[in-house]
This record gives C-alpha cells, sequence and structure tokens, in this order.
C-alpha cells in the first residue's frame, strides 16, 4: 500500500528509502501518518513549515519522457509562462512536442503591471514571441493567479478547444504555474490551496490529475527548471526581486549620455550616445537602482558588487556570474528587456546597452508604453 501514496503538496509518489530523491519521507514518520489524511513528503512539509528548500532536480531525461508522453496524447496543452520573463519561461522545442495538440498561452503575473501599460500590446507581444519559437497558440491569455484574475476566461477557454481530451498544463518553475492550478481547483471543486506553492524555482514535482466532469482530467506536469532564469543566480532571501508581490511603480530617470544606471548588482545599463532623454525602469519596487558615471562604472562594479550593488550578497559575490554586454540602437521607442528582472524603455534613436549575468538575456522589444 505505501507505494500508491502520493504526498498531496508536489504530487509524488512517497517513499522512505532515498532522502536525495523526490516524495521521501522518512519511514517512521509515514508510519504514524493517517493513510486517510492528507500527507505530505518530506520536502513539502518543510517548504510549507519553514520555508526551507532541497534540491531536487527532475534530470532533462524526465522531461523529454514527459514531454513526449504528451505529445503522443490526443489533449489540449495549456502553456504557462511569466510574462516578465518569456524568454526564461520558454520551453525549449515545446512545439515539436505538441504535436497537432492546441496550445493555450498563459501570461501569468498579469497583477504587478502598471496600469499604464497596454495589456492588448503585452497579449500580441507574447504571441510573436511564441511564434518566433515555432509554437502558434490558439490564443493567449493574460492572468493573475495571485489575485485570481482571468481564471474564469482561461478555464472557459479551456472548455472552448478542450473537446473532452484531457488538458495538461506545462511550464518552467517559478511562472506560477502551481498557484495558478490552484486556483483552477478552488473554481472546480471549491477546494484551496491544494498544491504546494512557493517562491523556490524548483517546487512542483510529478504530475498531479484533477479529474474534469467527463472523466478527463487536468494534468499538473512538473515545473521544468531553465538554468537561465535570473531566479538561479538569487538567494532565496532575494527572490522577491524576480517575483514582484505589489504593482511595479515605473521610474523615471533623466539621463545625459555617458551615465550608467545599476540594478543592483544584477544588471546594468549603460546611455551611451543620444539626447539627454527620460528612461523609465520598470522592475520590483525593492530593487535599487544607482546612477553613475559610465566612465566609471566598470571599476565602480568591481569594488561595490556584493556591498552597494547588493544582491549579489557579499557571501554570493564569488559564484555570481559575469555580466554580459548587449548594446542596441533602436528605430522606435523600445523596452530594453533584463529576463526575468524589468525592462527600461528608450526611446528612438538613442545607443544604449545592457548587461545581464552570462546566459541570462537581455533583448530588445517595441515599447509596451
Ligand atoms: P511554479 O513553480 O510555476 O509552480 O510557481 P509557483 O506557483 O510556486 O509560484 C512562483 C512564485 O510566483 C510564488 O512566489 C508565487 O507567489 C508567485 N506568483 C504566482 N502567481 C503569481 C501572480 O499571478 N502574480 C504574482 N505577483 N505572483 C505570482
Amino acid at each position: 500500500i505505501t507505494n500508491e501514496i502520493y504526498c498531496i503538496g508536489c504530487g509524488a509518489k512517497l517513499q522512505t528509502t532515498d532522502p536525495t530523491a523526490a516524495g521521501y519521507l522518512p519511514a517512521a514518520t509515514l508510519a504514524k501518518a493517517d493513510p486517510e489524511g492528507e500527507i505530505y513528503c518530506q520536502r513539502c512539509f518543510r517548504l510549507r513549515h519553514y520555508n526551507e528548500i532541497a534540491d531536487v532536480e527532475l534530470t532533462d531525461d524526465d522531461f523529454l519522457r514527459l514531454l513526449n508522453a504528451i505529445g503522443e496524447s490526443n489533449a489540449l496543452i495549456v502553456n504557462v509562462v511569466d510574462i516578465f520573463d518569456f524568454n526564461g519561461s520558454v520551453i525549449p522545442g515545446l512545439h515539436r512536442f505538441v504535436g497537432n495538440n492546441p496550445v493555450i498561452l498563459v501570461g501569468n503575473k498579469a497583477d504587478v503591471l502598471p496600469s499604464s501599460l497596454n495589456r492588448k500590446k503585452l497579449t500580441s507581444w507574447l504571441t510573436q514571441q511564441a511564434h518566433a519559437q515555432g509554437l502558434r497558440p490558439v490564443e493567449t491569455i493574460l492572468t493573475s493567479a495571485k489575485k485570481g484574475t482571468a481564471v474564469d476566461d482561461l478555464l472557459a477557454t479551456i472548455e472552448k478547444y478542450r473537446e473532452h481530451r484531457d488538458v495538461f498544463v506545462v511550464g518552467v518553475t517559478n511562472t506560477g504555474k502551481s498557484t495558478l492550478i490552484n486556483r483552477v481547483i478552488k473554481q472546480l471543486t471549491g477546494v484551496s490551496d491544494l498544491i504546494t506553492t512557493s517562491r523556490f524555482p524548483g517546487t512542483t514535482l510529478d504530475r498531479i490529475e484533477i479529474p474534469l466532469d467527463d472523466g478527463q482530467s487536468l494534468i499538473d506536469t512538473p515545473g521544468i527548471i531553465h538554468r537561465h532564469q535570473m531566479a538561479h543566480f538569487l538567494g532565496a532571501k532575494d527572490l522577491q526581486l524576480v517575483s514582484p508581490t505589489k504593482v511595479i511603480r515605473p521610474k523615471v530617470y533623466q539621463l545625459n549620455p555617458g551615465q550608467t544606471l545599476f540594478l543592483a548588482g544584477l544588471a546594468r545599463f549603460d546611455f551611451i550616445q543620444g539626447q539627454k532623454s527620460g528612461f523609465t525602469v520598470y522592475a520590483d519596487n525593492q530593487l535599487l537602482i544607482h546612477r553613475t558615471k559610465l566612465e566609471n562604472a566598470d571599476a565602480f562594479y568591481a569594488k561595490h558588487r556584493g556591498d552597494i550593488l547588493n544582491p549579489p550578497r557579499p557571501e554570493e559575490v564569488a559564484d555570481f556570474p559575469d555580466l554580459a554586454r548587449f548594446e542596441f540602437t533602436p528605430k522606435q521607442k523600445s523596452d530594453l528587456v533584463f529576463a526575468g528582472l524589468g525592462w527600461i524603455t528608450v526611446p528612438a534613436g538613442q545607443t544604449v546597452a545592457g548587461y545581464a549575468p552570462k546566459g541570462v538575456d537581455v533583448l530588445i522589444r517595441p515599447a509596451l508604453v
């Protein structure tokens, strides 16, 4: 019977043999547990009670198997992405795996967008980005799993395209997939908070099946760990900087050419050439922004990374990757995006450079505001 019990938090099969693998629970704890009750694996238990995390990574093989299985089923796919980090939330090659199955693209975390931001533009930008990846969603929806915004829309859209098939919800970790599924469960069944959610990337393991009324299921798949997310370079205490919880207040900086903005020690923006102009920063309200002279910026970064420019925290500096530089002169008003962290609006015709830890994307898109 023991091997038929699943963790109520992450859905992993409970096991008592390997503390480093998914679903581990000390045998003594399992023996004491009420078999009819809700049982958490040690990892989810700790997460819920102490906000601790142990690393369990599913292997790439597991993901390939999972994605192949999805491709072979006749199902509706719901792909959840983080609107702050489209590139960090894309599942590489997803379009090849989904086969002919329809995909609904969900851009989550809409609650932190300032009201000045044009939702239609963002939706069409997300759709375009998906197209660039070879993915052709039948619909793109902006949601807030946190506030419950547009969860009705999502359910209605799922019903519209489902045609009595299973629904697979896929996404990389930290996009809010678990929070969103909890919302969906609540809407469908009235039960709340069934799935562990947290700020730690990689928290959802194994699949969780939620029965739908025609005998099909809504299936939550494991969050796929994307190694190029900014979140992986931050300690637990600083993760809120890449998961803003409050509406972002844009900050405008009047800059002359030859000035630099540091976004803590995580990213950098140089205004290289052009007219004195206003540059608007969209990022978590708590993120430190430090203005300095471009000519001193390299030295300033070398000296103050870890103290004034924090995070990274002093103890994290040694392992923190170097910043990679990308230069742009956009022809139209554009956003220079630091994937996962935020963006800076750049007026047309100005030459600027963006820097982020090696591996994290820096890109340019038509301005959303
Ligand atoms: P998963 O790894 O994709 O399953 O993501 P989680 O559901 O665990 O969420 C990751 C983090 O994002 C948590 O800190 C959530 O509170 C936060 N989060 C999830 N959905 C939203 C949302 O709609 N808005 C905001 N602001 N935060 C969200």
